[in-house]
């Protein structure tokens, strides 16, 4: 069932006031799995198991994907790129980061920074962190001086204290063009 969308891709209304700014949050969560290399923001990142999905299960791409996709009021990954097609497996999710970018065209909004934080007791993000600022920026078409990415333990609590997957969590501002 189509999902009512709000925002962004109206067309403006002569009484309605259009934020300069907008602002949209995404989760995502995967299981660690020894079959797979970890991606995290289109990176290839050592020390750590892969993760559990239908695409590369790039948990960074689809929480900033659906940052996007919510900052503009056009739905979610899900919709965008449904799990049940096969022509999503194993998918590079840089391209589901590029196509919601892609969608911002009919919006009047352009990305204006994002910040990531992933969850995870492995790895140590800190030496992949400025590989994934600049691959995440690319994909954005941003300076990658407007992409922050973060990375923190759960301080062994819980299903990600036990190293059973990693989360993230991402926050993206979108700037209304002039
Ligand atoms: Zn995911």
């Amino acid at each position: 069932m189509p999902r009512e969308r709000s925002g962004a891709s109206r067309p403006p209304s002569g009484s309605v006031k259009i934020p300069p700014v907008r602002v949209g949050i995404g989760y995502d969560s995967h299981r660690f799995t020894s079959r797979r290399p970890l991606i995290l923001g289109g990176v290839l990142v050592p020390g750590a198991p892969g993760l559990e999905g239908h695409s590369d299960a790039d948990a960074i791409c689809h929480a900033l994907t659906d940052a996007i996709l919510g900052a503009a009021g056009l739905g979610d990954i899900g919709e965008m790129f449904p799990d049940n097609d096969s022509a999503n497996k194993d998918r590079d999710s840089i391209q589901m980061l590029e196509a919601a970018v892609r969608s911002l065209s009919a919006t009047g909004y352009d990305v204006g920074q994002v910040d990531v934080t992933v969850i995870a007791e492995v790895p140590r993000l800190g030496p992949h962190r400025q590989a994934i600022r600049e691959r995440l920026a690319a994909a954005l078409g941003i300076d990658s001086e407007r992409v922050s990415v973060k990375g923190k333990t759960n301080e062994g609590m819980g299903w990600i204290g036990r190293n059973e997957g990693l989360a993230c969590i991402a926050v993206a501002t979108l700037n209304r063009k002039r």
